[in-house]
């Protein structure tokens, strides 16, 4: 008997294994506080967080080793802090940026990590301090230059003091040049004018990927010339559609990607991190393991950072459907604006807006796939979703640039007209967009739901002034933010029924 009892053990142990292995290990969510200056963060393994105060621009990076991430998101801040970024950075850490506005810095010494448990963490933030850049304290490596550079001539001027960079909308820039600089130590790309890019580790290429909107590519960019040296193995460059570009860089072993700095607002630099840091930190951040105690920050009483509406306790499960996808670019419209790649951005948003007021959201697609309507439908039944959300851009005749405006669709229903009403009216209250109405079609993600759906046109990528909008990544928050803040009003204004 005893025998068997062995035997049996290693096929228990394998499943047990599979089911750890199954876990995600993921930064489940995050909020900021602005009152407070308090980052929460709950992760479902334990982890101990690892962070620095760095300078160019200031901010304190925070790394979760072990831990990945579903989607990458950019928070602005006001006040001393500029914006949040949290991001995955290669195959197995999380990233979370907390960067400064220009001229702030903050002393890295009264940077506190409060573990509540392994997978509950805290950290509270002074209030950021303006400086004179004369007044930098002394020991801080000088802005101009990367600390470990020796022998490049290539200036980077310091972002301190620098104008924001210009919101590109209309603007298409070239990418002249990607090439490695500072001993192999950035990867830098050159605009002919200003661009923006966003970043994040994609599992799937196993690279990490460069988004830059409104691009296009020099018709001479080759790239990087690589050897067996080199801190990259690979460097993939290609136009996306008409307006992307989009960079898959592939780090050598034992080199790790650091962060994508705008060095100004022509200029981007990926570093990278052989075995010491490219840019020392101002000040170590020193982060005590976490306390085995009960959680001081239950996630029911951690303050909300915004002013969106709080939903009242439950499971409330919302489907975000970002329209379109993969060889699908839906409208196509002014300049080659392409549907796909503005509904993704703003559904992404959308969905980070609710989970940070404690909503699960859940995209029908992830990425750039291709996804029929069936599947889309399918999937909210199978996670009894309490809403639906389909978001899409209209298009009309090139020919009606005059055209231009938002529509909010229903099929039927008392509830589903009610949605689309709160979230029509909260984009005319939030973003300035003509008013097209809210309308009811057949169509089939609205006429195959079960529970109340809707589908946004959030505006034509074929009108004059909404394709400038459209293009414009602030005005995809603007848009998101109110979606979301339709979407929170209807839950609670509608919670004792769902
Ligand atoms: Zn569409």
């Amino acid at each position: 008997m005893r025998f068997r009892w062995l035997l049996l053990l290693p096929s228990l142990l394998s499943v047990f294994l599979f089911s750890a292995a199954a876990q995600a290990r993921e930064l489940l969510s995050w909020r900021f506080d602005s009152n407070q200056n308090r980052l929460v963060f709950t992760t479902d393994v334990g982890v101990q967080p690892k962070a620095q105060l760095i300078a160019n621009p200031s901010r304190v990076v925070i790394d979760l080793p072990g831990i990945s991430l579903r989607r990458s998101v950019t928070q602005p801040q006001k006040g001393g802090i500029r914006e949040i970024r949290v991001g995955q950075i290669n195959a197995e850490t999380t990233r979370i940026v907390v960067e400064l506005a220009p001229g702030y810095t903050l002393d890295p010494q009264q940077v506190k990590f409060r573990g509540a448990t392994p997978t509950q963490w805290s950290v509270d933030f002074p209030t950021p301090q303006r400086v004179a850049p004369s007044l930098l304290p002394p020991g801080r490596p000088p802005a101009n230059t990367p600390s470990n550079d020796r022998s490049s001539s290539i200036s980077i001027p310091p972002l301190l003091g620098l104008p924001s960079p210009v919101s590109n909308s209309g603007q298409v820039a070239t990418i002249q040049a990607v090439e490695l600089a500072n001993n192999g130590t950035q990867l830098l790309i050159r605009a002919d004018r200003g661009v923006r890019a966003t970043s994040t580790w994609d599992p799937r290429e196993n690279a990490y990927r460069i988004t830059i909107p409104s691009a296009r590519l020099a018709d001479q960019v080759r790239g990087p010339q690589l050897n067996a040296s080199s801190p990259l193995s690979g460097v993939r460059i290609r136009q996306q559609d008409s307006r992307t570009v989009v960079l898959l860089v592939q780090p050598t072993t034992g080199v790790q990607i650091g962060e994508l700095n705008q060095l100004n607002e022509q200029l981007l630099a990926l570093q990278l991190q052989p075995s010491r840091p490219v840019i020392p930190p101002i000040g170590s951040i020193n982060v005590p393991p976490p306390l085995r105690t009960t959680p001081i920050l239950p996630p029911s009483q951690t303050p909300l950072p915004s002013s969106l509406p709080r939903v009242p306790n439950g499971r409330v499960v919302v489907m975000v459907d970002p329209g379109h996808g993969g060889p699908d670019p839906g409208a196509i419209g002014i300049g080659g604006l392409q549907e796909k790649g503005i509904v993704m951005s703003i559904s992404q948003q959308v969905a980070s807006l609710l989970e940070q007021q404690g909503v699960q959201a859940v995209l029908t697609r992830t990425g750039d796939s291709d996804l029929d309507l069936e599947p889309r439908v399918a999937m909210a039944e199978r996670m009894n979703a309490n809403l639906f959300v389909s978001i899409h851009a209209n298009a009309i005749s090139m020919s009606r640039p005059d055209i231009n405006g938002l529509e909010t669709y229903y099929y039927s229903g008392p509830s589903s007209g009610r949605l689309a009403k709160t979230i029509h009216n909260s984009i005319l209250q939030g973003v300035d967009v003509q008013d097209r109405g809210v309308r009811t079609a057949r169509f089939y993600v609205l006429r195959r739901t079960s529970m109340p759906s809707v589908l946004i046109e959030v505006g034509f990528v074929t009108g004059r002034d909404d394709a400038v909008k459209l293009s414009n990544p602030t005005y995809q928050n603007q848009m998101a933010q109110a979606i979301a803040r339709g979407i929170l009003q209807y839950l609670q204004q509608n919670s004792q029924t769902s």
